[in-house]
This record gives structure tokens, sequence and C-alpha cells, in this order.
């Protein structure tokens, strides 16, 4: 049984599915799926990672979704259009030559590119006001609705069951195992039970006695209206000194923005609260368009034609949160996504799936264990302080999280 039918929901399901275990039902308390976070993001897929086990992470989605399609017969809408990343002071330059050749050693192609090639890649861009960049070419973006409903389609092909319109709404734990999850009618047994439930996960999880080390942190971004002069192979440009991102989006622009002092939630949700009870981020949002109008100045002339926003998850490391419930056998969770967690899906339901079939998620995960925090996990007032701070600074020097 899996909770939760956003995107890591049906990426475990397709790929447990996938290794053969067909007998698996998601459960999805909306009446339709994928509609709170993954429904939001902006579905940057990038390499630049911080560690060896999150690039190789990434490069199994992009393989995956490559091929997806031709194996699956249902397309995620994988645009494989590379990643330019803009500095706009020295510091950042040689933060920069950093990423180059920690990419180029670790199997990711990356290298400088001069103005005109920027100007070609982005011709938006005003090139006088940036120190340098780099392009990523085997980067991209998909649509996340369109890859959430590939995996749930794929999924449904090889037998899983989807549940729309039902919650959880407890677990019942047996001698140290999970037995069944309770909803909002009645209960279903289940031998395995894996909650991803995003924002809502750390709730569950308290439900079996596990307080998850994981701040919901609104995240957000805009999509303007349409604008000629956009190619159709414009990469995702990262203004990383703007804590900013933007992609082409329905013949516009898309951008986001890390805001270097973000606005956190409960740590365990409200079961009622749902994405749409956030308000737009009108505000923070000009404050996005004003730090990235110097260098796409066209971005001053452009209405915004829909305002996007969730919660993202974040541990106080930065790191995924994945694997056992600890003390409750049969019981898995995963969040902390670090808003990568579109990108991030595929690895998410891959090693979910292989703990679960073979008892082996393919990789050390210890890294993004639940219970790495130890007793610091239970120093709520930490936990916010440090996943706000991570989530403030994501765009930092050195740090290589980049969305
Ligand atoms: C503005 C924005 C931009 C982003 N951009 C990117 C990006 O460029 N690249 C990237 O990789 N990531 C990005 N992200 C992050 C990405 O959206 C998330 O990491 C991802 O969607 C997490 O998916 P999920 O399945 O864990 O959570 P969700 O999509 O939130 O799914 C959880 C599901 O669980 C359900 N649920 C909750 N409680 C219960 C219950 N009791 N019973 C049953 N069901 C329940 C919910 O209704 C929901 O459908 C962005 C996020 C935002 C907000």
């Amino acid at each position: 049984m899996i909770v939760g039918g956003g995107i890591w929901g049906l990426s475990t399901a397709y790929h447990l599915a996938r290794a053969g275990w067909t007998d698996v039902q998601v459960l999805e308390r909306n009446g339709t799926l994928f509609d709170e976070t993954t429904s939001q993001a902006a579905g940057l897929v990038g390499q630049i990672r911080a560690t060896p086990l999150m690039r190789r992470a990434i490069r199994y989605a992009i393989d995956l979704f490559l091929d997806f399609e031709s194996e699956t017969g249902h397309d995620p809408g994988f645009r494989q259009v590379g990643s330019l990343l803009l500095a706009q002071n020295p510091e950042r330059m040689v933060s920069f030559e950093e990423h180059v050749e920690h990419a180029n050693g670790s199997g990711v192609e990356a290298s400088f590119v001069d103005d005109a090639e920027m100007s070609t890649l982005a011709p938006h861009l005003d090139v006088s006001q940036v120190e340098g960049g780099y392009f990523v070419p085997e980067d991209g973006y998909l649509d996340p609705r369109r890859c959430a409903r590939a995996f749930c389609c794929a999924a449904e092909d090889l037998g899983v069951r989807i549940r729309t319109g039902t919650a959880a709404t407890g677990l019942s734990i047996m001698d140290g195992r999970v037995m069944r999850v309770e909803t909002d009618d009645g209960f279903v047994e289940a031998e395995n039970v894996v909650v991803t439930a995003g924002p809502w996960t750390g709730t569950l999880a308290e439900m079996a006695g596990h307080r998850t080390a994981m701040v919901p942190i609104r995240h957000q971004r805009v999509t303007t209206v349409p604008v000629s002069g956009i190619p159709d192979h414009h990469p995702v440009v990262r203004v990383t000194d703007a804590s900013c991102y933007l992609r082409p989006e329905e013949g516009g622009y898309l951008y986001g923005f890390f805001e270097p002092d973000p606005t956190s939630y409960d740590l365990e949700l409200p079961a009622g609260f749902h994405t749409a009870d956030i308000e737009e981020p009108v505000q923070i949002m000009e404050e996005a368009s004003e730090r990235l109008a110097p260098v796409f100045p066209v971005l001053r002339n452009l209405e915004i034609s829909a305002y996007k926003r969730g919660l993202t998850t974040f541990a106080p490391d930065g790191a995924y949160l994945i694997g056992p419930v600890p003390q409750v056998e049969g019981l898995f969770a995963a969040t902390g996504c670090a808003a990568l967690g579109i990108a991030g899906s595929a690895a998410v339901g891959s090693w979910l799936a292989g703990w679960i079939a073979r008892g082996d998620p393919g990789e050390d995960l210890s890294s993004l264990g639940l219970e790495r925090f130890g007793e610091q996990a239970s120093d709520r007032g930490w936990v916010r302080r440090e996943s706000e701070a991570f989530y403030g600074g994501y765009y930092g020097i050195p740090a290589m999280s980049v969305t």
C-alpha cells in the first residue's frame, strides 16, 4: 500500500510493478492524483549536485525519462535542452570552476560558454550583466503533471490499483509490525506500507511514533505571458547570484525564487491543509522579478499569467529522508524532497521498490536515513532553523544543490 498519489508515490508504484510486485494499491485523499506539490513544480532536472549519490540519482532519471515512452508507451514530457548556469561576480566564477571540474571528473558533461554562445542559447539574456557561465547539455526539464501521469499509467498497465478520494487516517501496528492502514472509508490490510505523502508525511509518520526531521517550506514560481524570441531549445537558466531559475513555458518564461528568508509551516502539517490554502506569493515574486530583470530585461514588460506555490520539504542537511521507519517493520517513508522531488522521483521510486521487493535499495542510503539526526530530531526548533537556513542558502557558494 502506498499512501500519497504524488510523483513519489506513483514512481514507487511503477517501480514495484516493474519488479513484479503488482499487488499494489496507491491511496490518494484527493479526488485527483498529483494535485498538491507535484502539480506546482517547475520540473527542472539538473545533474550538478553536491554528492555522487544524487548525481547518480539524476542520471538514472534522465536515462529513464529518455526511454520511458518507448518502454511503456507513456510520454513523461522530458525536454533535454541543457542548463546554463550564470555567475554575476568573480567569487561565483571560482566556484563554477570547481563545479565544471567536479562534473567532468564524475562523468557529467559541462563546459564554460562565451558571450556569443550564451546569447545564442538565451537570446533575451543581457550578457553584459554576467561574469560568465557554463552549460550542461544533458540536463533539461519536464512537465511534472505529464511525468506523474506517465508513471501512473505505466503502473496501472502493470496491474497497480489507484484509489482516489480516500485518506489514510491511521496506521495499525501490532508487535512492531504494520498490519493495516486505517482510512476514512474503512481498513485496508497491507504487508508493506510506504508513506509518500509529501509535506503530510511527518503527520502520518507521527502516527507510527516517528518524529520526522523535516520542515514544509513554501516555494514559488510564476509563468509570464508569451513573448517572441524564445528559441525552441532554450535551456534552463540558473541565475545563481539572484537565487532564481528560469525556463520557457507556454511561449513565455517560467521563473522561480529561493528567497533568503523563507516561510515555513507546521512540521506536522494538519491533515485538512491543502496547497490551494497557500496565498499567491505576489510580493515575493515581485522581488524575484527585480532580481532577474537586470539579466533578463524583457521580464520588466511581461505580465504574470500564473502564480504557482507549494510546500517543498526540507531536512536540516537538505538531503532526502527515505527508508524504513525505525521500530516498525514493513513501514517505509520518503520525504524531504528539497525542491528536487521531480528530478529525484525516478530514483526514489527505484530505491523504495528495491527495499520492498529485494530488501536492498541498490545504493548505500545511510546518508538519507530517517534516523540520521538521532535525538536532535526531537528539537523541533533546531530542525526548523537548520532546514530554513538550508533553503535560504540553496544557491549559495559553495553549495551545489542547484534545482
Ligand atoms: C513552486 C515549486 C517548484 C518546484 N520545482 C521543482 C523542480 O524544478 N524540480 C524538482 O525536481 N522539484 C521541484 N519542486 C519540488 C517537487 O514539486 C516535489 O519535490 C515533489 O512534487 C514531491 O512529490 P511528492 O509525491 O513527495 O509530494 P506531493 O506531490 O505533495 O504528493 C503527496 C500526496 O499525498 C497525498 N496525501 C497527503 N496526506 C494523505 C493521506 N492522509 N492519505 C492519502 N493521501 C494523502 C496528497 O494529497 C498528495 O497528493 C518544486 C516544488 C514547488 C512547490
